[in-house]
């Protein structure tokens, strides 16, 4: 007993030296973009090394690192505060310990973008912190497990010309210090470039050249559920309620109830309150071999008053203005969350797109109509215009039939009720099984057509 302590003993201190030497090793490179940013002002922070390697940011941090990297820190709202300094903009963020961190800039619209290792941001949005009148707008929240990202939506291009994070030696806080100065669109766009370390927003792209063969019933059956929005992007908000929250728990009953119903595998987008950039969610259902891809939301719409469960296919042409609005709001909270889209048209190239979306559509729409048939059916309220067409990212795969399902509309008092009510849930969960069932029948039955 008293040897194996002594063998595990030695064991441990020559791994908690081999920790040490790897963190001060990688120290040297996560230590000088920051300082780069300090001392030549034009130059970009340049990517810090892998993201699966906890890398201090102060060499004194290994001998605490250790314990306090798995600790969750907390943003403190006292002590913080982003103002406008000069025409430049000043940042300063306590936060209750030391962790990881780096700093960048992303374009169209121009944001800077903080991302830290556990830091609980809590209501950050509503801790009035900013005063900037360069700041337009601010999010925080959960970027990945063990990250978190804060991201500042800018009025123009500014570059980072001081970051740094200073420790209280006394009280173990943390301090980090920002000052971001105007410059020219061009040097903006240049460190906006500068690409993230692969996997750091953990997209993974999917395997272009896949194509499935279209089910004809002689097999399970692939429905890919996407709860929307997630982590950092918590989609409509009305008081304590979170879209990202509400259509979580539906995707949930959706995918106990599909698995019950026999016949069905089910993957979904996500299981948890996390970010998962829409075109990561269009890759997951690609990678899964998707049949059916249904994806689930509860927005709030500021315009008239909807209410109602509405369906929406992928638009053929131009939509109507509210349509269009939803659709580019749903864009809008993915770029806010500080994740490059720019890589959305590589997934569906190489595809015959057109081509594959002629057969596709007519398939989505007649899943659209066997839901709206499925849930007219259970008797629960549909938008006077229950089946309609938006031009949603997450629509777009060329080959797989998809809608959209607004299960309700959090801005609307009557839906507001029924989307947290449980025997609700499990009513829409039903008509949405059933209309899952009715459409994989008759499209079955049209692809053994097609075939003779
Ligand atoms: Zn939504």
């Amino acid at each position: 007993m008293s040897r194996y302590f002594l063998l595990s003993r030695s064991v441990l201190s020559r791994l908690a030296l081999l920790a040490w030497l790897l963190t001060s090793f990688l120290m040297s490179f996560w230590a000088a973009p920051l300082a780069m940013a300090q001392t030549a002002p034009t130059q970009s922070p340049a990517p810090p090394p892998a993201p699966t390697q906890p890398v201090p940011t102060q060499p004194a941090a290994p001998a605490t690192g250790a314990k306090g990297l798995t600790a969750l820190a907390r943003f403190e709202p006292r002590g913080s505060a982003i103002r406008d300094a000069g025409d430049g903009i000043a940042l300063d963020l306590a936060i209750s310990q030391p962790v990881p961190w780096r700093v960048r800039v992303l374009d169209d619209p121009a944001r800077l973008v903080l991302d830290f290792r556990e830091v609980d941001f809590g209501d950050i949005e509503n801790a009035a912190l900013s005063t900037s009148s360069h700041v337009r707008d601010l999010r925080a929240g959960p970027l990945r497990p063990g990250w978190s990202r804060l991201v500042l939506e800018l009025d123009g291009p500014y570059g980072v010309k001081t970051a740094e994070m200073r420790t209280d030696p006394e009280g173990g806080r943390a301090e980090v210090r920002l000052v971001l100065r105007p410059e020219s669109a061009a040097a903006f766009a240049g460190a906006a470039a500068v690409p993230d370390p692969p996997g750091w927003t953990l997209p993974r792209p999917a395997d272009v050249g896949y194509a499935k063969r279209r089910q004809t019933g002689d097999r399970k059956v692939m429905v890919v559920i996407d709860p929307g929005h997630g982590g950092i992007d918590p989609g409509a908000v009305h008081g304590k309620l979170h879209e990202a929250d509400i259509v979580l728990a539906v995707a949930r009953k959706l995918r106990e109830a599909l698995l019950r119903a026999g016949g069905f595998d089910v993957v979904m987008t996500r299981d948890s309150d996390v970010f998962v950039p829409l075109e990561t969610r269009v890759s997951v259902a690609r990678e899964a071999g998707a049949d059916l891809f249904l994806a689930l939301h509860a927005d709030s719409i500021a315009e008239g008053v909807a209410s109602g469960a509405t369906i929406y296919t992928l638009a053929k042409k131009a939509t109507d203005e509210a349509s269009a609005k939803l659709a580019a709001r749903h864009d809008r909270d993915d770029l806010l969350s500080g994740v490059d889209l720019s890589g959305t048209d590589d997934i569906v190239a190489g595809v015959l797109m057109d081509l594959a979306r002629d057969e596709t559509m007519p398939r989505s729409e007649a899943l659209a109509a066997a839901l709206v048939t499925a849930i007219k059916g259970e008797d629960l309220r549909m938008h006077v215009r229950p089946h309609q067409e938006a031009d949603f990212s997450v629509l777009k795969s060329p080959d797989i039939p998809s809608a959209l399902l607004e299960l309700g509309f959090l801005s609307s008092a009557t839906d507001r009720k029924q989307l947290v009510d449980p025997a609700w849930q499990d009513r829409m969960v039903a008509a949405i099984v059933a209309g899952i069932r009715a459409w994989v029948k008759t499209d079955a039955a049209q692809a053994a057509l097609l075939r003779q």
